[in-house]
């Protein structure tokens, strides 16, 4: 057992998720104590006194020296974020194990990036390691020049359809089956056209951006895919936007007909994800789609005047190996979509795997996923392709990134407006998060504040409850939230 003790803070949380990403179990706070399960046993400090923080090995790993033991040189930052820096280089000395976005965790690189002042700060105060330093300020630099053409008052529109064929065996999204729902499906649109009709006109802020997701929003039939987009158009709110993007991402639910309702409403922005190109992998998932049914899709797309395409693909999928991964990425290159995403998967732990079999296993992953997502910056970047928005998932094993890579000046700027936390963004439909961005006083853009107004996640509960969703964000955008 893992034991940490808090002594003059409460920073237990950051310190969780440093404890989790070494141990790979999932931290326990009890009576001011952090407990991690793990096949050692150890204790250790952390203290706030007098603005000062230190980080101590009590007991446990007798072969550590006392200066191995003990950490009380301060770096200059805000106290929780020191405590975690810290437990963070006591844990790799104990462990001899360190991870490429060293203590960065549960905060967006691309935000500390900002606060330093060149690539190796990132390197010496927090343990990243260079390539993954460069690809953050290479990431910084694009989020920035896509923000500086945005509007700092404007607001980004997401419009959620919770909804896919089938679920793929990964999904860690609240997205429900809809062959099981189709009776639901034109009241859940009806619910989100009447919530657009009762907030739009109160909130006088200028739109920038809408991004339709989900879910899959092109699971809806023609006929009902095609009424929600004119549905949604319909509102003169919308009607000077410098950016329309739709979620195509599953292949199999994409039809000429469903493309044409796009045109028409003039959205010429979509994504198509395959995920992979291995029909193996597909099927392991449970994508019910082939990769030439991705292929088919795509040409579809780009022979309707769709010049803006986005792929999503995913390393670490169960059972695929890293030659599978880089041949899909090397397909889709060939293939020249505008942007390309590639995500790390979040593991889930099996159940039924011995501790030592789940460390054994993820070290094996980890060194699958590294080579992946080397392969990936290095094959897209050769091509022409930069890095353009960065986050991380918590729960992703060894804390790795999911990048969007654009070509040419093609970038989403819905998807930086989102990822950065630096524009509010308001959310229609259920489960989706409506969030206020709130300028800091010295104008420093990692001092924004924000607030988050978040709608029910259940498709029936919120067709039920509009009127009330609906008035909570009218609320939420026009008070002056002091
Ligand atoms: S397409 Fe996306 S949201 Fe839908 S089930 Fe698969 S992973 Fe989940």
């Amino acid at each position: 057992m893992l034991t940490i003790r808090l002594s003059g803070h409460e920073h237990f949380y950051p310190l969780c998720d440093v404890a989790r990403l070494f141990t790979g179990s999932i931290p326990r706070v009890e009576d001011g104590e952090i407990h991690v399960d793990t096949d050692y046993d150890a204790t250790i400090e952390s203290k706030l006194r007098e603005g000062k923080v230190s980080t101590l090995l009590t007991d446990g790993f007798a072969e550590l020296t006392e200066a191995q033991r003990s950490i009380t040189e301060q770096e200059d930052l805000p106290s929780s974020r020191e405590c975690k820096r810290q437990l963070y280089v006591l844990l790799s000395r104990m462990l001899n194990k360190t991870f490429p976005w060293g203590a960065l965790t549960g905060i967006r690189p691309t935000q500390v990036a900002r606060e330093v002042s060149c690539e190796d700060d990132l390197t010496r105060i927090y343990g990243v390691r260079e390539d993954k330093a460069k690809l953050a300020f290479a990431t910084m630099r694009g989020e920035d020049e896509v923000l500086d053409t945005t509007n700092p008052d404007g607001l980004h529109i997401y419009i959620g359809i919770p909804f896919c064929p089938t679920r793929c065996a990964y999904c860690s999204f609240v997205a429900q089956e809809a062959p099981r729902k189709t009776k639901l499906l034109p009241s859940y649109v009806d619910a989100m056209l009447k919530e657009m009709d009762l907030v739009l006109p109160k909130i006088e802020r200028p739109i920038e951006t809408i991004y339709i997701g989900g879910g899959t929003p092109t699971v809806l039939d023609d006929e009902l895919f095609a009424r929600f987009i004119r549905g949604v158009f319909s509102h003169k709110e919308f009607s000077n936007l410098r950016e329309l993007t739709v979620e195509a991402g599953r292949p199999d639910t994409i039809t000429e007909d469903k493309l044409q309702a796009l045109r028409v409403a003039g959205i010429t922005r979509i994504c198509i994800n395959p995920q992979t190109l291995s029909d193996a992998t597909l099927l392991r998932v449970g994508r019910k789609h082939t990769a030439e049914d991705f292929r088919n899709a795509f040409k579809l797309a780009r022979s309707m005047g769709f010049d803006v395409i986005n792929t999503d693909v995913i390393t670490g999928l169960p059972g695929e190996s890293s030659e599978e991964f880089c041949d899909s990425l090397k397909q889709l290159i060939e293939l020249a979509p505008e942007n390309i995403t590639v995500h790390s998967l979040s593991k889930k732990r099996r159940a039924d795997l011995s501790r030592e079999d789940v460390l054994r296993e993820q070290e094996e992953e980890l060194s699958k996923m590294e080579k992946m997502l080397t392969f990936s910056s290095r094959a897209l970047q050769e091509a022409g392709y930069k890095p353009y928005y960065l986050y991380k998932q918590k729960d992703t094993l060894g804390g790795h990134e999911n990048v969007g890579y654009q070509k040419g000046n093609t970038s989403c700027v819905y998807n930086v407006a989102m990822m950065s936390d630096q524009r509010s963004v308001l959310s229609f439909g259920a489960g989706g998060m409506s969030k206020r961005v709130f300028a800091g006083e010295d104008g420093n853009p990692s001092h924004v504040r924000i607030e988050r107004c978040p709608c029910i996640k259940d498709a029936i509960q919120y067709i039920e409850n509009v009127e009330k969703m609906a008035a909570k964000k009218v609320l939420f955008f026009t008070e002056n939230g002091e």
